[in-house]
């Protein structure tokens, strides 16, 4: 048997955080096993459902690195499909009609509610007495669920979970407008899919008991499930916004790499000994169901940001500058209104070892490049301002000038070693000269040593700020 799983995401917002690792579990599940990963967009819900949003999961996607089998499934245009299914369990008396009105509905609900009871459908158009007369309006449609036995979900990641059948009522499968349920069209589509594993989030389990009753009727076979824990913020609350937890499309503007995105997202809810740091290799080779928790996992951005640095500084220097290249274009268009040049990328690219100490994501890195992307004296910042006001600072500065013009270094150690010796000339120790140096240079007092940023902007733009401070 192929083993086939499928993301199926609701278009009704971004894509977040939670959402973006069903789609990578499923993604590994199928790799794993040698089978397939489909895409369906669940857009039946066509007042909360947009466009905008269906765009942003498939960018995410995409940029997250989870390439999906075949073409993207549209839920709504399977709707005809579904309507047949529902006439299909009409035929065999699996399903019937429901003339109760909107107002009698919310009295169930009511007095189940005021009985202590969870709102339930009481059955009252299940089996009619004959010649009930029929109201005059659209019926929705009912699964005729089973009144007695049990219900049994063997979840992979939850395990055996039985639900008494008195326990569920008989769920609406068409609305009276005519329009089908979640639950209908979940259960159709993964049939027509051939899904073989539904993995999803633990917020769906109860919904499996009602869906697995729907197959019963159908007399289609039973996927497994997987029900993945949620993710909590630090406070053991479910994971939201007010945890700082963002869309996929946020975490990608901060400057967070995608291999880091993925190692991350794996880790929250699914382990392999003690291991941090997994390539995508590993991951399919290890991703199991057996290695998901039961837990909820803890949502925790400074493990993403120690794992985005990690990234940064594994990758390769043309690829991670390829990643931060949109980000350096950004900064000196907004910044300075010029384009990113060649020149720009060399410079930043020279320093890029020293420039990575420093920053945990490709956002911190074009920060400290600044100085590299500036085309003038960078403003210098409060600290720098300060150590430009010390009394010999202007004499240093010019003296370093001067010192440079006779030398004319161009590799790190030549400005590095007439530094030293200008220091040594002066009697002064080598801070006192490379602070100075740096704020004239950066704007800032931590930069990378003094020798390499000379270097990465090179004799002449040092002299100009040399000569400007
Ligand atoms: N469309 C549902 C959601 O976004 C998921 C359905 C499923 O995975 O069964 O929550």
């Amino acid at each position: 048997m192929t083993v086939i799983t499928r993301f199926a995401p609701s278009p009704t917002g971004m894509l977040h955080l939670g959402g973006a690792r069903t789609a990578l579990f499923c993604y590994l599940f199928s790799k794993h096993m040698g089978g397939q990963f489909l895409l369906r967009v669940e857009d039946t819900d066509r007042e909360r459902s947009t466009p905008e949003a269906t765009q942003a999961i498939l960018n995410g996607m995409r940029w997250l690195g989870l390439a999906w089998d075949g073409d993207v499934v549209y839920q709504s245009r399977n709707q005809a499909r579904h309507a047949a299914v529902v006439q299909q369990l009409l035929d065999a008396g699996k399903a019937y009609r429901c003339y109760a009105s909107p107002e009698e509905l919310e009295e169930m609900r009511a007095s189940a509610m005021a009985a202590g009871l969870s709102p339930r459908y009481d059955g009252r158009w299940r089996d009619p007495a004959p010649n009930t007369p029929i109201p005059d309006r659209p019926p929705a449609i009912r699964l005729r669920a089973p009144q007695t036995g049990s219900t049994v979900v063997n979840d992979l990641i939850q395990g055996r979970i039985e639900v008494d059948n008195s326990q569920l009522d008989d769920m609406v499968l068409l609305r009276s407008d005519g329009t089908p349920t979640y639950m209908l069209s979940v259960v159709v589509d993964d049939h027509d899919m051939n899904i073989t594993h539904v993995i999803r989030g633990a917020d769906h389990l109860t919904n499996s008991f009602r869906q697995v009753q729907l197959y019963q009727a159908m007399g289609w076979p039973i996927p497994e499930f997987g029900h993945i824990p949620l993710i909590h913020g630090n406070d053991g609350q479910k994971l939201s916004k007010r945890h700082g937890a963002m869309g996929l499309d946020a975490y990608r503007a901060m400057g967070i790499l995608p291999m880091a995105m993925r190692n991350y997202l794996l880790r929250l809810g699914w382990g392999h000994g003690d291991d941090e740091i997994i390539s995508d290799a590993q991951a399919i080779e290890w991703f199991d169901l057996s290695g998901v928790g039961k837990a909820p996992a803890r949502y925790d951005l400074d493990k993403l940001l120690y794992l985005n640095s990690h990234y940064m500084k594994q990758l390769p220097p043309d690829a991670l500058m390829q990643a931060l290249q949109p980000f350096l274009a950004e900064w000196k268009q907004e910044r300075f209104g010029q384009p990113l040049l060649p020149d720009d990328l060399a410079r930043v690219q020279a320093l890029l070892p020293a420039l990575l100490q420093r920053a945990q994501t490709l956002v911190e890195l074009t920060e400290g490049s600044d100085f590299l992307l500036n085309p003038h004296r960078p403003t210098p910042d409060e600290a720098a301002a300060a150590k430009l006001a010390e009394a010999n600072s202007a004499g240093v500065l010019s003296a370093l000038a001067n010192r440079f013009d006779q030398r004319q270094p161009t590799a790190a150690a030549d400005f590095e070693s007439t530094v030293k010796e200008l220091a040594n000339d002066l009697g002064k120790k080598m801070p006192e000269v490379a602070m100075p140096l740096r704020a004239a240079l950066t704007g800032r007092l931590q930069s990378p040593a003094v020798g390499e940023t000379c270097a990465a902007l090179g004799l002449q733009r040092v002299l100009e700020r040399l000569r400007a401070a």
